[in-house]
């Protein structure tokens, strides 16, 4: 996702991420909150629905609102169903919209029973419809679409059902049809702004996260970022499926001198240069750049052995011995020690993130000592000598 909130537009009318995958995201990343939202939204009108049974008796006696009651009914038994089907669905959020929309369509439909049972009433009835568009808009979490869709569907079927069945004068029929007209409009211009809003602060907040994981020089990960998330992720992942984690640690040779030679300017050109070069060279978002110290980064390779590491170390290594940067007429160059660390997990589960970043530094300085511009790499659990010993 891009760092600028303006350019990742929101459709203005569905109030949704026009791009299919960030919407996505997005409703993944929200699943819990909107489950939490969803359950209190049924729980509360299955309470109303089922509360107003009260007025079904008094209007009607006991045996004369059993249908309404039983219709009534009908929406604590939804939400129960919706509720478990959303937590059972793969994908949390859109399971939640699914049980959202089957609850507030067939919850809407059976309250034509009570309009049907208690005809006399059919103003309140308009009333009460025009309070559930607003809540099925605004209250129940839902896809702006799917709410507009069943708020204006039942909207209009009660109205229809109290015209047809002679229910309402036509004096009153136009002041219902403008009472629930005006009450779903209000409420689908407030559902499109907070859908808006909700996904603006999103990308406020995305932009920020990133903003606090990232090194501004290089635009690789900072240490926040390994230390919080990265390495115990990756080695959870690694250690629970038993697979392989290799980690490169590598920092430029004689780097004080090109800052004391051409500026501190220029060296930093040349450090974005490297960061780019091994942005290029691994896989994102499966691998990560770290930036681990001045002119020191740190590779995460997940599913990556030894052989795989030291390979890609010596292609990188090689790269950047022959990277030219241009830079205030000068031509900066230099080159690069690496130390590689692999380990299995299927045959070594106590591996710890302290012991390999120090095992890839151990190793990084052996190759300074070697001489520079070169890669020395080491399986982790194996006591015997380096595997790999590579110089210039
Ligand atoms: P070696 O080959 O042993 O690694 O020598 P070196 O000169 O690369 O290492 P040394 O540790 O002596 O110096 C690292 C230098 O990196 C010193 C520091 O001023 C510089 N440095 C650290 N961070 C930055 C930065 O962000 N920008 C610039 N331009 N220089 C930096
Ligand atoms: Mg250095
Ligand atoms: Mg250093």
């Amino acid at each position: 996702m891009s760092n600028d909130p303006s350019i990742v537009p929101i459709a203005r009318l569905r109030g949704e991420f026009a791009c299919a995958s960030t919407e996505l995201r997005f409703l993944n990343q929200q699943g819990d909150a909107i489950l939490r939202d969803l359950r209190r939204a049924l729980a509360l009108c299955s309470l109303f629905y089922v509360g107003f049974g009260v007025a079904d008796i008094l209007a009607l006696g006991w045996r004369g609102a059993i249908p309404s009651i039983l219709a009534r009914l009908t929406w604590p038994l939804l939400a129960f169903l919706g509720l478990r089907h959303a937590q059972r669905a793969p994908m949390l959020a859109k399971g939640a919209f699914q049980a959202a929309s089957v609850c507030t369509a067939l919850g809407m439909c059976s309250y034509a029973v009570v309009v049907v049972n208690r005809p006399g009433d059919i103003l309140l009835h308009g009333m009460s419809i025009s309070l559930m568009s607003v809540v099925t808009l605004i209250f129940i979490p839902n896809r702006l679409v799917n709410a507009l869709a069943i708020a204006l569907g039942s909207s209009v079927g009660i109205l229809l059902l109290g015209w047809y069945q002679h229910m309402v004068s036509t004096r009153h029929l136009i002041s219902m049809s403008l009472l629930i007209l005006f009450a779903n409009l209000f409420g689908a211009i407030a559902a499109n702004r907070h859908a808006r809003l909700w996904r603006e602060q999103y990308l406020t907040q995305q932009v920020l996260t990133n903003l606090s994981i990232r090194d501004p020089l290089t635009g690789c990960f900072n240490r926040r970022h390994l230390n919080a998330a990265l390495l115990d992720g990756e080695l959870a992942r690694a250690r629970r499926y038993r697979l392989h984690l290799s980690l490169i640690m590598c920092d430029l040779d004689g780097f004080k001198k090109i800052n004391d030679t051409h500026g501190h300017h220029a060296g930093d050109e040349l450090l974005r240069a490297f960061a780019e070069l091994l942005r290029s060279m691994t896989r994102e978002p499966v691998d990560t750049v770290v930036r681990y110290g001045g002119e020191e980064f740190l590779i995460i390779l997940p599913e990556t052995t030894l052989d795989g590491a030291v390979e890609l170390a010596e292609r990188v290594r090689v790269a950047f011995a022959q990277l030219a940067v241009e830079c205030g007429g000068a031509t900066l160059s230099t080159t690069a020690s690496f130390g590689v660390v692999g380990a299995d997990f299927a045959r070594h589960q106590a591996v710890t993130p302290h012991a390999l970043i120090a095992e890839a530094d151990q190793l990084m300085y052996d190759a300074k000592h070697g001489g520079r511009n070169q890669v020395r790499g080491r399986q982790l659990g194996q006591n015997g000598g380096e595997f790999a010993q590579r110089a210039a």
